[in-house]
């Protein structure tokens, strides 16, 4: 590590912060223009990019001369809004009082911005890599990515084609009796689709007049949110035996809580854990925008229902047809898909992730690497699916604030990351290349 790395990495951190990256609209280029100030005059290469004008991303990569694989570092410059109103600091200060880094992006993702830069600079200049060693802050990743990391690979897959990527989306610690920290190995696809329901108008004084479109909507929400059958995929069981065993569940019970999930596995993790399992287990579907009727006292005959459906990896639009149909027999609808994007998974077991768990076994002694599924999509989707990168979401912090303040900070207000994280996260994913690399042979 580099001595003075942690300050080094807050005061960019700060400083990146106090650029309003804020999407939309994003005005990403002034953040990626600071990233490329540090790589200046280090003899290092890099390029600064622009999807559309002020839609920067920065790439810089490295390559050792000798064969070897290729690694990302990833990260996004955009953050979403936030209310000053809400927050007790101004949110785009980044301010550093009380031993944190306060303000818009400190977690999502200006920290691995800021954090990852070092490393890739640290082992960019003194050598310590083989093949090829890449660098990419981008934009647009809170908008879903395609102004940004989708681009790039698009248009400049030369530049960030990697065998291996390190992206936001994990890292977290779950503190229980031993550590869990989650690695992001998959993502849920996403699949919204709208359905459409006719009726015949009527005068809504003689409630039996016409045929009532809004009626058949209702009924098709109702039926929909009973949710599809339990399908617990290894990586997810994996998941969940490491959980169970970190709270101290004996092996045995371990093994019939997650052979029968649905017995008694989700009401050992309460609150938004029980909601964030379930969703985990199963592909889901959530009715969230209905429109139809246009007078109070007309029948209305026409009602459009959007659903938000979210499917694991094997599943595509061909299952959501059949399911839909299954379970709306007896209505008639029409159904047209708004966005569809395939569930993305890498393995465990790579080098890099076996790396990890040697990282976090030797920061944190006795802690418990686990993968995990996000039920949202990251930019690891992009090169999952481009390049068949093996991607892994891992932003390494300790759960150093109650996990009710955590959840608060992450979208929400006084996001905010401790000095102690952020020498955590330096540290660790530094741990992480150097396992990696050393593991090459
Ligand atoms: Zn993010």
């Amino acid at each position: 590590m580099h001595p003075e790395g942690v300050k080094w990495v807050v005061d960019l951190l700060s400083r990146l912060i106090q650029v309003d990256t804020t999407n939309p609209p994003g005005n990403e280029t002034p953040a990626a223009k600071l990233v490329g100030e540090e790589l200046e005059g280090r003899g290092l290469e890099y390029r600064l990019l622009e999807s559309a004008p002020n839609r920067g991303s920065v790439v810089a990569w490295a390559d050792s001369g000798e064969p070897g694989p290729s690694l990302l570092l990833l990260s996004h410059l955009d953050v979403v809004p936030a209310n000053p109103e809400e927050w007790s600091v101004d949110p785009f200060s980044g301010a550093v009082k009380d031993g944190f880094v306060w303000g818009r992006g400190a977690l999502d993702d200006k920290l691995s911005v800021a954090v990852m830069l070092r490393v890739f600079l640290d082992f960019a200049e003194s050598k310590r890599f083989r093949g090829r060693l890449i660098y990419a802050a981008t934009a647009d990743e809170e908008m879903g990515g395609r102004a940004g990391a989708g681009w790039l690979v698009e248009r400049h897959p030369e530049l960030v084609r990697a065998d291996y990527v390190i992206n936001e989306g994990g890292g977290f610690e779950i503190p229980a009796r031993r550590s869990v920290f989650l690695v992001q190995t998959a993502e849920k696809g996403v699949y919204w689709f709208k359905l459409r329901f006719r009726g015949a108008p009527g005068h809504a004084s003689m409630p039996r007049s016409g045929d009532n479109a809004l009626l058949k909507a209702a009924e098709a929400a109702r039926r929909l949110a009973r949710q599809p059958p339990v399908d617990l995929r290894p990586a997810v069981r994996l998941m969940l035996e490491r959980v169970l065993e970190a709270q101290g569940v004996p092996a045995l019970a371990r093994r019939l809580l997650t052979s029968r999930p649905l017995a008694g596995l989700v009401p050992r993790f309460s609150g938004d854990a029980a909601a964030m399992v379930d969703a985990m287990v199963r592909n889901t579907l959530a009715p969230t925008v209905v429109r139809g009727g246009e007078k109070v006292n007309v029948i209305p005959s026409l009602c459009e229902l959007s659903v938000d459906c979210r499917l694991l990896p094997g599943y595509g639009e061909d299952w959501v047809r059949g399911y839909v149909s299954s379970a709306l027999a007896g209505l008639s609808y029409e159904m047209e898909f708004i966005h569809r994007d395939p569930a993305t998974e890498s393995p465990v077991g790579t080098p890099l992730y076996r790396a990890i768990e040697a990282a976090v076994r030797a920061e944190v002694p006795g802690a418990l690497v686990a993968p995990y599924m996000s039920t949202g999509g990251t930019d690891s989707r992009f090169f999952r699916v481009a390049f068949g990168s093996a991607a892994y979401g891992f932003v390494p912090v300790r759960a150093d604030l109650p996990l009710r303040e955590m959840l608060k900070m992450v979208h929400g207000v006084d996001e905010r990351v401790s000095i102690r994280n952020v020498e955590f996260c330096y540290r660790t994913l530094t741990r992480v290349l150097e396992a990696f690399y050393a593991g090459l042979g």
